[in-house]
């Protein structure tokens, strides 16, 4: 296995003006080559901030940031991310070593504009390509996304979800990247649509050795394509686990309680629903944040300390319990 990311207690504050927001408060996390990692918590635990974090595309309210991101390249070696500048970043790194798709993107493709000119103009802007050069970088990176070059032509008004959604992943492959960070994709689509999302993905993840993070509120579909997974919980960390274990044995209360809210992965039982809500990141709970919603939290233990990093097998896990 050879490492591509790295992440060492890794910060991203926002300021607001009712007070810093600990949205990515502290995380660590390995990701080998060629593997696709599942991130998943509840809605505002902080996965798209994290995902912005590690691409560097940081609004302008960011009130701290902190840690390391190591990635590691044959080209570049071994960098810290968050050491580099921005143009560093945006001349070596960002749609390069390491793209997005973003959160309800399918929808922020410009209506009015051709898929052509959408596909071919950050080719021509981010990597120096005529414009020849570019719409055959293009035609390739709709073909291995399984659209033909028809595509080119039309309007995003003109293509279904499951194609738009198809243009943007072109997008972020055509660069070549290691990296692909996925935010929700398949999130606004049909089932049938979505699974076939999920297998262009496991696809493209075979023939091109990519790497995923793959931010999804959907568990069992995450199972379809996650070597592991990552659970957060009110921007941190709970528990990272090889997906085999992690659905069968998780360890952390928060991730048992989240496979207990998955109806497909269960049998005859009710679906659980998690009492209480995501608390507020301005003012989190002490100790662990999820001490108000365990039902195992030792008092005077979990709400005044923070428990630390715990290796169980191939696993971690942030609980006093283990
Ligand atoms: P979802 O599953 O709903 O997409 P998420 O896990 O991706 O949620 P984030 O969008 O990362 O969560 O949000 C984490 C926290 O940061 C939330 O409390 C959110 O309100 C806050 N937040 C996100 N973006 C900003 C911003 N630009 N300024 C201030 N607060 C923000
Ligand atoms: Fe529950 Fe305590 Fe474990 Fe947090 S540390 S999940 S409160 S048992
Ligand atoms: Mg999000």
């Amino acid at each position: 296995m050879t490492l591509l990311l790295e992440l060492r207690n890794v910060v991203m504050y926002y300021g607001t003006s009712k007070g810093v927001v600990k949205a990515v408060d502290g995380i660590s996390l390995r990701l080998n080559r060629g593997e696709a990692l599942a991130l998943v918590g509840e809605s505002g635990s902080g996965k798209s901030s994290l995902a912005f974090t590690i691409i560097k595309l940081l609004p302008r309210n960011v009130a701290k940031l902190g840690g390391e991101i190591f990635f590691h390249d044959e080209e570049l070696g071994v960098v810290d991310l968050m050491k580099m500048k921005d143009d560093e970043i945006r001349q070596k790194i960002r749609w390069k070593k390491i793209s997005m798709v973003f959160q309800a993107s399918m929808n922020a493709l410009n209506p009015i504009m051709r898929v052509e000119d959408q596909m071919v103009e950050p080719l021509m802007l981010h990597l120096g390509m005529s414009r020849d050069e570019a719409v055959k970088v293009a035609q390739e990176a709709l073909y291995s996304v399984g659209l033909s070059k028809d595509v080119m032509a039309r309007y995003p008004f003109e293509l279904s979800g499951g194609m738009k959604q198809r243009v943007v992943i072109a997008m972020a492959i055509m660069m070549r990247p290691k990296l692909v960070i996925l935010d929700e994709p398949t999130s606004a689509l049909d089932v049938i649509t979505q699974a076939n999302i999920m297998n262009l993905l496991k696809d493209l993840k075979r023939k091109l050795g990519l790497s995923y993070i793959l931010i999804t509120h959907d568990i069992a579909l995450a199972s379809e394509i996650a070597d592991k997974v990552g659970v957060m919980y009110a921007g941190k960390l709970v528990e990272v686990a090889p997906a085999d274990v992690f659905y069968s044995k998780p360890r952390h209360p928060y991730s048992q309680k989240l496979i207990a809210a998955v109806p497909s992965l269960r049998e005859e039982k009710t679906i659980e629903h998690i009492p209480g809500d995501v608390p507020s990141l301005i003012n989190p709970p002490s100790g662990c944040r999820f001490h108000p919603r365990c039902p195992y939290a030792i008092k005077g233990k979990c709400d005044a300390e923070e428990p630390p990093r715990k290796q169980i097998e191939e696993g971690e896990v942030y609980c006093w319990l283990y």
